[in-house]
Order: structure tokens, then sequence, then C-alpha cells
């Protein structure tokens, strides 16, 4: 087999690239052999566990493979709840086993390290190499710890991002639980774009109802990138009425702003001419961009994330490859696991059109953010997406948000969505 080669990744890409751009390419040659097709799919999360269960009911020959290399998944969905003391950790927990017995899909557990485009195969961490005749990419994030000073991936076990669930989650509650009662919670939150726009809001929350409980005199304080965030006045609404002035939200232009990080004295330094603020636990949540794997793959643009074909989720570098989830670009569509699980969708139908030689079906998607206030407090914002001109919008009138004012039967009948709402995403996913 020929050896991977950069140098002639690049060239496959670039010419791939201009295909794209002028229309004058032939179609993706559908299989190697003409034999039964072969999908391989990297990543195990919201998306690629989607994508690889819906490909299999779509177009049962169609050989699939799973490459992830845990064999146990945690949701970063719940994660919230586990640091509010609401669940334990094994309630979040996934596992692979229905993808094979029940949907056909083969598992790997395995790390991808290298894709070679031109030969269209992927090695594995223990050196195997996979064929495929489609790649479907679902990786994820990875996190730019370069936009703050002082702070590195090094430093995740003293103040923990916890945005990528398992480990990192454990840690933070760990420290939640050993924080005096008085001391002060300190959370960074990053700019626009990142996974999941109302995360650190529901966490301050949930991590509000826990210090009400279990340490009321004890204080949250948010720095920042931002001057807005996702349901902000719900949020805010509810963090006034439940916890008082317990949670203190700081704009970026009003000192949330960090710049430098003193990891030793878990102190954030924010802006010139604002206060430095002292933290007992610091949740430290970086700048992202896609997973590394699709930066090593050339599928990133110059932002650090992977533009795509939006009706298909083809990767604008190469035909054979499509990326999804966090790691794309998908234009109003929120990085979510709701959105990742529509798009697994959309991506498993346009492989089975492909491969059939059907017509691809212009896609509708949805997603819907539900987050908890208090573990009977829910609110949520929902959108329903369409393809148009080039990119996926927001359909005027469809979805919208939990109204302001509402009676607590409301916000009680909103919580219990949200837990059905696991359930049922989390079925439809890895069950
Ligand atoms: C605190 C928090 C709360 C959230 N709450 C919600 C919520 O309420 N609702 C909601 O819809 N979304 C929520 N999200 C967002 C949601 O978790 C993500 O948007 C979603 O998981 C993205 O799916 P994905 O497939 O892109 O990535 P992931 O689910 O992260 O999956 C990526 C997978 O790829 C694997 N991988 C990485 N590199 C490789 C490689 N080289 N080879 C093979 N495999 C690899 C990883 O191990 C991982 O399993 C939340 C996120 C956070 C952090």
């Amino acid at each position: 087999m020929q050896e991977f080669s950069r140098r002639n990744f690049i060239k496959v890409v670039g010419a791939g690239s201009a295909v794209a751009l002028t229309g004058i390419g032939c179609a993706p040659q559908k299989t190697r052999n003409n034999g039964k097709a072969h999908v391989v799919v990297v990543g195990g999360g919201s998306g690629g566990a989607t994508a690889a269960k819906y490909l299999k009911k779509y177009s049962p020959d169609v050989e699939v493979t799973l490459v992830e290399p845990s064999a146990t998944y945690y949701t970063c969905y719940g994660s919230n709840w586990v640091l509010g003391g609401i669940v334990d950790m094994d309630f979040i927990e996934q596992t692979y086993g229905a993808l094979e017995s029940r949907h056909g899909v083969k598992v790997v557990q395995d790390r991808v390290t290298a894709v070679d485009a031109e030969d269209r195969s992927v090695r594995l961490g223990n050196g195997d190499t996979l064929r495929y005749d489609r790649l479907v990419m679902s990786p994820g994030i990875d996190f730019r710890y370069d936009a703050v000073d002082g702070i590195s991936e090094d430093d995740a076990e003293r103040i923990p991002h916890a945005w990528k669930a398992g480990d990192q989650t454990r840690i933070l509650r760990q420290q939640l639980e050993e924080m005096p009662n008085g001391g002060t919670f300190v959370m960074v939150a990053p700019p626009n774009p990142f996974r999941c726009p109302p995360g650190p809001y529901e966490r301050v929350s949930l991590i509000a109802n826990y210090f009400k409980q279990e340490k009321p005199r004890s204080k949250i304080i948010i720095l920042d990138a931002k001057d807005g965030f996702s349901k902000q006045g719900l949020f805010e609404e509810g963090w006034e009425q439940e916890y008082g002035d317990m949670i203190e939200w700081r704009a970026a232009s009003d000192g949330g702003l960090v710049e430098a990080v003193d990891v030793r004295n878990m102190t954030a330094i924010a802006d010139a001419g604002f206060e430095e603020v002292q933290a007992d636990v610091m949740n430290f949540i970086p700048r992202q961009h896609a997973n590394r794997i699709a930066h090593d793959a050339g599928l990133t643009n110059g932002e650090g994330w992977c533009p795509v074909h939006q009706d298909t989720f083809r990767s604008e570098m190469d035909d054979n490859i499509y990326v999804l989830g966090d790691a794309s670009v998908a234009g109003a569509m929120p990085k979510s696991g709701h959105s990742a699980n529509t798009q697994g969708k959309v991506v498993a139908a346009a492989i089975a059109h492909e491969l059939t030689d059907r017509e691809p079906v212009s896609p509708t998607a949805v997603n819907t953010c539900y987050s908890l206030v208090t573990p009977d407090y829910g609110i949520s914002v929902a959108a329903v997406y369409r393809f148009k001109d080039g990119e996926m919008q927001g359909v005027e009138g469809a979805g919208g948000l939990s109204p302001t004012g509402a009676d607590s039967r409301t916000r009680e009948q909103e919580a219990q969505y949200t837990r059905g709402w696991y359930a049922g995403i989390t079925a439809d996913i890895w069950g």
C-alpha cells in the first residue's frame, strides 16, 4: 500500500477544492471494486454514533466501521447535573453494545491517527489501516489555550475545563465537594463559537443549587469573554428567583474578559483596569476549534472549523469525506448534541442516496437545547433549520424560547421534558 505522505495529501485536497469551486470534477468513485461499500466513521459521540446507526438502517448492505478510542462515552449533556450532585457519573455513561448487536455496526476501539485521502484509508493507533469508500468524521472539539496567558492543557487537573465529560467532570465535582462553605467558584466562559452555548450557564445554575443546599455562604462569579449569552433573560430571571445574589455575571466589556490566569494562586486576571479575581475553585473553559484529527487531515479553515456543503455535510475539502457535529461549520445550527444527532441522519441519508444513485434530499433539521436552572425548573430554546442559499438557516416562526415570567408548573414541566429529552436522544443515538 502507498505510504501516507502529508505532501501527497495536500495535493489531493488542493485538487479537490479546485474541483468543488469550478464544478468540473467527476463524481466521487462509489466503491473501490464495485463491491460492498465500506464507510468508516471517526468518533462514537453524538454525531458519529448516529451516522453509523442510521446508515445501517437506511442501507443495510453498506459495511459500517465506527472507530472510537473509549469503550465508554460520557455525554456532556447531563454532566452539569453530575456537577450539581443530581445524578451520578453512571447516569451519563453510554456504551456501544447495541450499535454492534442490534444494528450491525462494527466498532473498533482505537484512535484514528492519520487520514490518507488519496489512498482513501485511515491509520489506527495500533498501526492497522482501514480503507474506506466514504469517511464520516465527527471527532468533536479540542481546546485553544493560546488566547489566555499563564494556563495550558497541563493545568487541567488543577483548573479543569470539564468541557469533555468523563474524568474532567469527576475532578471538578470533587473540587466543588471539597470547597469550604463561603468559598468562591469562578467560571471563565469562552468566546463564540463553542460547544453548547447555554452549557456554562446551566452549569453555574446547578452548582448554585448545590451550594444553596450544602454551602449557602458561597459565591459564584462568571468571567465571560462575551457580552451576552444564550437564554440570558431566562437564566437571569431564574438565578434571581432561586439564588438571590449568589451568581454574579461579568460581561467581557465590564471586567469579564480574562487575559491571564495565575494557576498557582488560582487568580484570573481580567482586562487592564479591572480587578484580579481570586477563586477557591476555578473552571476555565477554553476557546475551541475542531478536534486535532480534523486539522491533521487538512479539513479545517482559517478559523479552525471544517467547512462543508451544508445540504449533505460533505467536506468542502474532499468529496469522499463528510464532517458533522461540533467540528463542522453548520450555518445557524448551534454546536449541540441535538444538532449533531440530526446532522448524523442527514449524512447517513446523503451517503445512502449517493451510493444508490439517488438525488440527495434537501434536509430539514431541528435543535432543542433544554437547561435546568434547578432540578425542577427547566427552560428551553428550539429551532428548525432548512438548507437555503448555501447554508442551514433558521425557519422563521418555527421553534422559540420558553416564556419569561412563567409559573412554576410550566418550569416543572420543562424540567420533566429535559429528562425526557435526555432519555430519548441517548436511546436514539446508542440504543
Ligand atoms: C456541559 C455541557 C452540556 C451540554 N449539554 C447539552 C444539551 O443539553 N443538549 C445538547 O444538545 N448538547 C449539549 N452539549 C453539547 C454536546 O455534548 C456536543 O455538541 C455533542 O456531543 C457534539 O457531538 P460530536 O459528535 O460533534 O462530538 P462528541 O460527542 O464529542 O464526539 C466526538 C467523539 O470523537 C472521538 N474522537 C476524537 N478524536 C478521535 C480520533 N482521532 N479517532 C477516533 N475517535 C476520535 C471522541 O473520543 C468522542 O467520542 C453539552 C456540552 C457540554 C460541554
